[in-house]
């Protein structure tokens, strides 16, 4: 039977994973890079790093020769990297193979089916919207296309009447589904999904169950700054991967994290930007204004035990809740495994000028954590 996008439940993406309690370690700020010294070893190959471009940005694979696995790490640098084609083949907004270039051109009334890949996400997406009270919605694509995060000191402002029209066409409600079939449909004309928020932590994902059935416990995948830190680094002694943390303007690092077995994923606003009257404004819509997040928030670091298309979903959302309703949500979440061991860092803009920084993490017991401190000045 066809649902509306907001009923239902579907499996947690968390349950596929096994629990692992939260590193000791302190986490520090926003990740967007790692260091990995090359090295060579004589086990299986030497270390691989594969670079190319996907969904729009650019990937990254890091493959040690100690990575656990019998095969040589360029063959599974390969197949990585045909796991990461396949979901960005699948659920890019265009593209022959692309469901989503299908069930964006369909009108309403109009079923498609979906590749079980692409209804996995779907699905994902529609639970996030549900779980953030509609903060993640992953039709916010009219809205979006009526502006250019093109980094310009000027950027245009849409007119006002299309920006009420494209504010009808966003509601993740409206997008149906029939869960027997796999089939999607739109409840109205003029709608769109866009999958920009969760696909690539999808991707990772998909990447590292692929490495990890092959034997690989060590390893890095990275598209587009979201990141899956397998094991650890191999040496004598092994140690966590580092991941860098990043100013949110003067580009430099800023702190570093030293993780293992953790997913990373980060939206900042210093990527896709414009500025309009002085004021910058990010490339995530707020569905409850219709209009890009502006002020506030510099960046959202998400890290999570188990799940890279969670870290992604929720780096995009909490960056619309903010601060105070992101401790809210994961102290909510807090009994149920969907949150556990996630750790969010949150790099605000503070009114009178620099930035600071909040985390909220979950202690043993499940309760909130919260950290605040200041960390600069010059916005
Ligand atoms: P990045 O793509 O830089 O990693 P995000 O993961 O935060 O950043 O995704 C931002 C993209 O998600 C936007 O470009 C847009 O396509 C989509 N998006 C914007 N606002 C929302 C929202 N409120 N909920 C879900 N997706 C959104
Ligand atoms: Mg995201």
């Amino acid at each position: 039977m066809p649902e509306p996008g907001n009923g239902g439940t579907v499996p947690d993406p968390v349950q596929r994973f096994p629990f692992r309690p939260l590193l000791l370690l302190p986490i520090l700020a926003m990740a967007i890079g790692y260091f990995v010294a090359s090295g060579r070893s004589g086990r299986s190959g030497e270390d691989v790093t594969r670079e190319f471009e996907v969904m729009r940005t650019r990937a990254r694979l890091f493959i040690p020769a100690g990575s656990g696995s019998s095969l040589a790490p360029s063959e599974l640098a390969d197949l990585a990297e045909a796991a990461i084609r396949e979901i960005d083949r699948l659920m890019s907004p265009v593209g022959e193979d692309s469901d989503i270039r299908r069930l964006n051109s369909i009108s309403s009334g109009v079923w498609i089916e979906v590749h079980p890949l692409t209804w996995r996400v779907v699905m994902e997406a529609l639970r996030w919207h549900r779980l953030t009270g509609g903060a993640f919605d992953p039709t916010i694509g009219p809205v979006k296309r009526l502006f250019k995060f093109d980094r310009s000191e000027d950027g245009a402002w849409p007119d006002a009447g299309a920006l009420a029209d494209a504010k009808k066409r966003v509601g993740a409600q409206k997008l149906l589904f029939d869960r027997e079939g796999m089939r999607l449909s739109w409840a109205q004309n003029g709608m769109s999904l866009d999958l920009g928020a969760i696909a690539k932590g999808f991707s990772v994902d998909r990447a590292a169950d692929v490495l990890r059935d092959k034997g690989v416990r060590n390893a890095i995948i990275d598209v587009g700054g979201e990141l899956f830190l397998m094991g650890m680094k191999p040496g004598d002694p092994p140690s966590a991967w580092r991941t860098g943390i990043r100013h949110p303007r003067e580009g430099d690092i800023l702190e570093t994290l030293e993780l293992s077995d953790r997913a990373v994923a980060t939206s900042g606003d210093y990527e896709n930007y414009f500025i309009h009257n002085g004021e910058r404004h990010e490339h995530i819509i707020d569905p409850r204004s219709g209009l890009p997040l502006s002020k506030g928030i510099a960046s959202v670091t998400v890290v999570h035990p188990g799940s890279c298309l969670a870290a992604d979903a929720a780096a995009t959302a909490f960056s619309v809740l903010g601060p105070e309703q992101t401790g809210e949500f994961i102290k909510n979440q807090s009994l149920g495994l969907f949150s556990r061991g996630i750790q969010a860092i949150i790099v605000s803009i503070e009114p009178a000028g620099g930035f600071s920084r909040r985390e909220y993490s979950l202690d043993d017991k499940g309760a909130l954590r919260t950290e605040e401190s200041r960390i600069g000045e010059n916005p």
